[in-house]
């Protein structure tokens, strides 16, 4: 079976909807068809200089995350990126075969250096997607599955393994992204230009997994629209009513044209109105279900001990191949 490897970082206390459609959903089903690997990348983490005590709060937070959406420890290697120390090892090999200048292009740090300030920028945000890299070469992945906003960081991977492959030989398949076209980007409800983001969302532009229905419902009916009538799917004219569209058909299954007909002549607020329903009815039974891991915390540390295990025997086996490769001596 083709290998399947992906990661979130734990940046928030709560995954939000974006999260959750563009990535974790297709994660739960690409288990029934490939090999799975999926990590939550604290490493990646440091690259926002999160509070010590909090990263590693949010760390079991995202893997129950994981957990209680579906993904299962019997038929996936679950696991924390930093109890892999090859993750480390293989980015500063990939960190040599990557140019300054390609690495400047990535759109991601210019956004969020942009943001952070030239004092707050470090080393590590300029070579985040080197150690993106890492992470799927590491497990020989052939299939990425990732939202619209990490297209540019895949197509950075898929070169390096490339290069690596014509430099030093056949070590690694080139990955391929798997972007469902339909949910690969959902917007920020307060900023429907803008991606729903854990660390640079607006605070009442985002759904978490984890907020109270009562929030949900209102952040929903606070949302964005346009100053029309129309119930219409167009992102270009229409990019708020157009994610409440989209937010709709991918919880419900209902296509979207089939949306815009029933909302026909309605108006916004009973399109806001179903959209809040739907969502609390589907985030529900995962809010309980996180609980119920977070409640059993040497459990959760348990299913995550076992993954690292599973993954550091294939990681091990990669960065020895690349290692020698390279031509670095072997230990005694
Ligand atoms: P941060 O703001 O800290 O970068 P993030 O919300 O971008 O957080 P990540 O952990 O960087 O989340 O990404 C996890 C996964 O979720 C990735 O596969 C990413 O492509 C996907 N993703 C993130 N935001 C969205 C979005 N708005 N719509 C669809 N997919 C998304
Ligand atoms: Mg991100």
């Amino acid at each position: 079976r083709p290998r399947v490897f992906s990661g979130m970082q734990p940046t928030a206390d709560s995954l939000h909807l974006g999260n959750y459609l563009g990535a974790l959903t297709q994660w739960v089903a690409l288990q029934d068809t490939h090999d799975a690997i999926y990590c939550v990348v604290d490493l990646h983490a440091l690259t926002v200089a999160p509070d010590p005590a909090v990263l590693r709060e949010r760390t079991r937070r995202t893997a129950a995350q994981y957990l209680a959406a579906g993904v299962d420890p019997a038929r996936s290697v679950l696991f924390v990126q930093s109890h892999v120390a090859e993750h480390a090892e293989l980015a500063w090999v990939l960190g040599c075969l990557t140019g300054y200048g390609e690495a400047a292009r990535m759109t991601q740090f210019k956004d969020k250096s942009a943001k952070q300030g030239a004092e707050g920028t470090t080393v590590g945000l300029f070579t985040y997607p080197v150690l993106m890299a890492a992470d799927i070469l590491l497990y020989r992945t052939n299939v990425v599955p990732v939202g619209e906003d990490q297209r540019q960081h895949l197509e950075l991977s898929r070169d390096l393994a490339q290069r690596m492959n014509s430099r030093y030989g056949p070590l690694v398949p080139v990955p391929e992204a798997h972007i469902v076209r339909e949910v690969a980007k959902i917007y920020d409800l307060a900023d429907p230009t803008s991606k729903m983001s854990k660390s640079n969302g607006s605070v009442n532009g985002i759904i978490e997994l984890l907020d109270d229905p009562k929030v949900i419902a209102k952040r929903i009916r606070s949302a964005v629209t346009d100053t029309g009538t129309e119930v219409r799917f167009d992102p270009e004219a229409k990019p708020g009513v157009s994610n409440l569209l989209t937010i709709h058909s991918a919880l419900s299954g209902t296509p979207v044209a089939e949306l815009e007909d029933r909302f026909a002549g309605r108006g916004y607020g009973h399109l806001k109105v179903e959209v809040a329903d739907v969502v609390v009815e589907a985030l529900t039974p995962l809010r309980e279900a996180v609980e119920g891991w977070l409640a059993q915390p040497e459990k959760l540390d348990d299913v995550l001990a076992e993954g690292a295990e599973r993954a550091r025997a294939i990681a091990r086996g990669t960065l020895g191949d690349v290692y020698d490769a390279v031509g670095l001596l072997p230990a005694g």
